[in-house]
């Protein structure tokens, strides 16, 4: 599946290397194509996600950090569908002034995440690229036949949750982007802390149950994902602000701001909406799940302040633009 120059053998034998079969990869590396066993009874999920420097992010950011948010968007997007990862390709493009040791960090990073859930990296393609480093991943999961948690399956009436804190990850970048000598370094570490964990386990929790009427993962922002949903589903939304649960800011133990939380992406939490009559626990897998409004019958989305409604528009996060 991958080939190179053998200028680039390092990166294959790298990526070889770090290839485990699992049970279901039949055929991983080193044929034209993957070969992948399905589970009976299952479907398969496709996601492809670019990460595309100064687009995506920067190259200055921690190489590690890049790499396990590439896959992270990837592995993100199953978990929003209630499934598992089967095996994930990658394929990189990248500049010849990029050092050797950011390919590696940045492979390292993706590895760790991949390690973490088990699944395989089976394949790929590398060329070289004539300005920066484009990488496109790509997970193969599976679901079981009709059960995937689509975006068109809320109604009104529905209760909106979140799973985790919002807006840690925007809080860290807009920092990272202030141009204050000596404090990239400091912010660089303090993204570093916020590795986003894909939500596989409360994905698969909300789909064996049946819980969730719908669902998507927050990549690009609470209020952009949330429109997502309204649009699918064909109904409208209410938050109430007080409720969204906000990270914690920088070093100070302080909450980052409202809009952040609303608007910021890259928070990979998982976004769903499910029949007011279900009880659900206050963690779930671990993790915290926060009611935060209610979906309606009149479209649009509010943002309800201290009994005050607002028009709450898709204001998420635009993707990291220029280099400066
Ligand atoms: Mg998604």
């Amino acid at each position: 599946v991958i080939s190179m120059p053998v200028s680039e053998r390092k990166l294959i034998e790298r990526i070889r290397r770090s290839v485990r079969g699992g049970a279901s990869v039949v055929t991983g590396i080193g044929d034209d194509s993957a070969v992948l066993r399905v589970p009976p009874g299952n479907e398969v999920l496709v996601t492809t996600d670019f990460s595309i420097e100064n687009v995506h992010f920067r190259r200055d950011w921690p190489a590690e950090l890049v790499g396990w948010r590439c896959l992270t968007r990837g592995l993100s997007d199953v978990a929003a569908m209630g499934g598992e990862p089967l095996a994930v390709f990658l394929s990189l493009a990248i500049a010849k002034d990029v050092p050797q040791k950011w390919v590696d960090r940045f492979l390292n990073g993706l590895l760790d995440l991949a390690k973490e859930f088990k699944v395989p990296l089976a394949g790929g393609d590398t060329a070289q690229s004539t300005a920066g480093v484009q990488a496109d991943i790509v997970v193969i999961g599976s679901v079981p036949k009709g059960e995937a948690i689509l975006r068109s399956g809320a109604n009104p009436g529905d209760l909106i949750y979140v799973t985790g804190h919002l807006g840690a990850a925007a809080d860290a970048l807009a920092r990272l982007k202030l141009p204050k000598p000596g404090r990239a370094k400091r912010v660089s570490a303090q993204l570093s802390r916020h590795r986003p964990v894909p939500r596989i386990a409360i994905g698969r929790w909300l789909r064996q149950r049946g819980i969730a009427s719908a669902m998507i993962d927050l990549s690009d922002g609470l209020s952009t994902d949330l429109s997502h949903i309204c649009e699918e589903s064909r109904v409208g939304a209410e938050i109430e602000a007080g409720a969204i649960p906000r990270a914690q800011g920088g070093t100070q133990k302080t909450l980052v701001a409202l809009e952040l939380a609303l608007h910021g992406g890259d928070d990979y939490e998982l976004l769903f909406t499910s029949d007011p009559s279900v009880l659900l626990p206050s963690k779930v897998a671990g993790v915290g799940v926060t009611r935060i409004g209610r979906i309606t019958k009149s479209r649009g989305m509010r943002l309800l302040t201290n009994g005050r409604a607002r028009r709450l528009q898709a204001g998420g996060w635009e993707h990291f633009r220029g280099g400066k």
